[in-house]
């Protein structure tokens, strides 16, 4: 069975798509720990990253040093910090914190946010 993100991929569910290639796929995280959460994909279904092909984990870490990039670029953020967890969907992905500050990241286990960013208006201003 497909997974959610293959889904989304290929348009069966929607999403804030900010960037793609050929063989990645970036979108908005849905629950966001910062503004411009970001998730980079590969859209070659792996579940757990570090069990990737070398050629394959290089592509997905070389995307998302990209995404990285147009997200500092858009959002004028200082650093867009990293992580991967993998326990929700089990479909390799990177996740892309923009911060200003360690203090911005609301992290696994703290309270959901109370307000519900704009997605779409956020995934138009990194897309350009
Ligand atoms: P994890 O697998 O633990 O790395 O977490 C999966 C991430 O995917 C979580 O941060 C979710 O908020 C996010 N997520 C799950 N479903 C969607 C969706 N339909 N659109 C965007 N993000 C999602």
């Amino acid at each position: 069975m497909p997974s959610i993100f293959t889904k989304i991929i290929k348009g069966e569910i929607p999403c804030h798509r900010v960037w793609e290639d050929d063989r990645h796929f970036a979108f908005l995280d849905i629950n966001p720990w910062t503004e411009g959460h970001t998730l980079v994909v590969p859209k070659k279904e792996h579940d757990y990253i570090f069990d990737m092909p070398d050629a394959d984990y290089a592509a997905l870490q070389s995307a998302a040093k990209k995404v990285a990039a147009l997200l500092k670029s858009k959002l004028g953020c200082r650093r867009v910090c990293t992580c991967v967890i993998g326990y929700e969907v089990p479909h390799a992905h990177i996740h892309l914190l923009p911060t200003n500050a360690t203090g911005d990241i609301r992290w696994l286990g703290q309270p959901p946010a109370t307000s519900k960013p704009d997605l779409a208006k956020l995934a138009a201003r990194i897309q350009g």
